[in-house]
């Protein structure tokens, strides 16, 4: 039996626009259980990364977080003031983001910017925020971890730079960590060493992680359940080898025929494009593009459905 460590439910949320309201977030549900690595999937407007900040309240305006409920430690996250959720982010719930230099001070060396957070949550005094700063350099595998320390980050390589910020979001032992797009801009190699290195570190910290990415190769081999997003939707999730085996959306299911695979005829794009969050569509939002379409699709939305144990999926043909 596992614990739920995070419960989404019927989270909407909004950009209010010149152009009109855009409906990033058309109702997610979803749900974090603890120790386990979750990925997010879908295309670019899916709604994945504006999940992971509307969860933590850092939706920039002029978005907003309309409705829903996000359940973290028995309390609804979305209730809590600005100086309340301070208090979460960093220490139970961080996120390490896709460009390291813009989230790392480029006028404050690296040991420092670390045991900011250390002084600020656990009001540790600077020496020993400091020592702890180093151990966890030292930790991420970063060489000479003290000369490292008085550095500032453009003296630091891109693959070093996400390493630090794997430190300060680990500094706290979250019991959460949301990783966005965290190895895009590194080189391949790279981004293979982030990604065990974050694999060895969840199961020394067991936190959990949920790991928002476009890469359908990295979620095979890192996650344990996966859940598809599309069009503001959450519209599929298992565990992560059921959806590579029995994908049943067919969103999910033209997915996963763009992968890379040793049959060329398994490669398809999906044709068409995701529709206007501006207007959505009434019904379900993939009928465009979807090769099952039935009459009803048109008007009514699906809504979530188990299929299987721990299998859901959003679509009429279940
Ligand atoms: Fe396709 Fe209809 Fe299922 Fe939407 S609900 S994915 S249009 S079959």
């Amino acid at each position: 039996m596992r614990n739920t460590l995070l419960s989404i439910k019927d989270l909407k949320t909004y950009f209010y626009t010149y152009v009109g309201v855009v409906h990033a977030l058309n109702g997610v549900n979803l749900e974090v259980y603890e120790n386990e690595w979750l990925g997010i999937v879908g295309e670019t407007g899916s709604g994945k990364s504006v999940t992971a900040m509307s969860l933590l309240k850092l939706v920039p305006p002029p978005g907003k977080v309309e409705s829903g409920e996000v359940m973290f430690d028995n309390e609804n996250i979305l209730d809590k003031s600005d100086s309340e959720i301070r208090k979460v982010r960093g220490a139970k719930i961080s996120m390490v983001f896709q460009d390291p230099s813009s989230s790392l001070n480029p006028l404050i060396n690296v040991g420092f910017q670390i045991s900011e957070t250390t002084m600020w949550h656990q009001h540790l005094k600077k020496p020993e925020a400091m020592q702890k700063a180093l151990e966890m350099l030292e930790r991420v595998g970063i060489p000479s971890p003290d000369k490292r320390m008085v550095e500032y980050p453009h003296q630091l390589s891109g693959g070093m730079k996400q390493r630090v910020m794997i430190a300060i979001a680990l500094s706290l032992n979250p019991k959460l960590l949301i990783a966005d797009e965290p190895t895009t801009n590194l080189d391949v190699t790279t981004q293979a060493q982030i990604i065990y290195l974050m694999k060895d570190l969840q199961k020394e910290f067991k936190n959990s992680v949920i790991l928002i990415t476009h890469n359908l190769g990295v979620v095979s081999k890192t996650t344990d359940r996966v859940a598809v997003m599309y069009a503001g939707r959450v519209v599929e999730k298992a565990p992560t080898r059921e959806i590579f085996k029995n994908p049943k959306h067919p969103y999910t299911i033209g997915l996963m025929a763009t992968l890379p695979s040793l049959k060329a005829e398994w490669l398809e794009a999906i044709p068409g494009t995701v529709p206007s969050l501006l207007q959505p569509p009434t019904g379900c939002q993939f009928a465009s593009r979807c090769k099952s379409v039935m009459d009803h699709c048109w008007t009514e939305n699906p809504e979530p459905k188990q299929i299987d144990t721990d299998h859901w999926v959003e679509c009429h043909l279940y």
